[in-house]
């Protein structure tokens, strides 16, 4: 990662359609290649429960944090957001900090549950309270429709982005392949609160 110079920054973001408050911050930064990046920082703490008989080791919470920042900043990071005039790119990049219990002054509250391999729990993310519920086996892909996989995590981190599901009454109905339908694929779409506040960062700056 070359180093960055940050231009602009907004830490209060109410993220679209679910009016989340405070769902992440947001960071515009020049890159030492003259490329520019966009960074979306939430600040996550982390929960983790048991059920039955399926209890965390310490290295498993360690390792599912460590999972889902690594699956989550691949699946929907690295992207470019745009070309400018002058032929250098704006990207699309995640950070996360991240701890385990505790106190903190968080974006949001993640609690995960281990649960039997193979086996299945219903995922949700709760914006008003900024919870998210996740379980051990969300970050395995599964089949969602014919032909579709999906981890649950990904899809999930959709909603803690403001987006909204497609799949049931929605225009987009019909992309089965969309991150908030049935499988990965992230569309422009998902990316237009960010998009709308990077423009406005252009503009402001001046940067072509
Ligand atoms: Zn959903």
């Amino acid at each position: 990662m070359p180093t960055a110079t940050l231009i602009s920054q907004e830490s209060d973001i109410t993220a679209g359609a679910l009016n989340v408050n405070d769902a992440y911050d947001l960071k515009f930064r020049k890159r030492s290649t003259g490329d520019y990046e966009v960074i979306v920082f939430m600040k996550l703490q982390f929960f983790f429960i048991g059920s039955g008989a399926y209890i965390w080791t310490a290295f498993e919470k360690t390792q599912y944090m460590k999972n889902w920042e690594k699956e989550i900043k691949k699946a929907w990071g690295n992207r470019i957001l745009k070309i400018l005039s002058s032929t250098k790119k704006v990207y699309l990049d995640f950070e996360f900090k991240s701890q385990q219990g505790g106190w903190m002054m968080d974006h949001w509250e993640i609690t995960v549950e281990k649960i039997k391999p193979g086996g299945f729990s219903t995922s949700y993310v709760v914006p008003s309270r900024g919870n998210v519920k996740l379980d051990s086996e969300d970050l395995t892909s599964v089949s969602k429709a014919a032909g579709y996989m999906q981890r649950g995590a990904v899809h999930e981190f959709g909603h803690m982005l403001g987006l909204l599901d497609e799949y049931k009454k929605s225009i987009h109905v019909g992309d089965t392949g969309s991150v908030m339908h049935s499988s990965e694929l992230i569309r422009a779409r998902h990316n237009s609160t960010i998009v709308k506040w990077m423009n406005n960062v252009l503009t402001v700056n001046k940067i072509r």
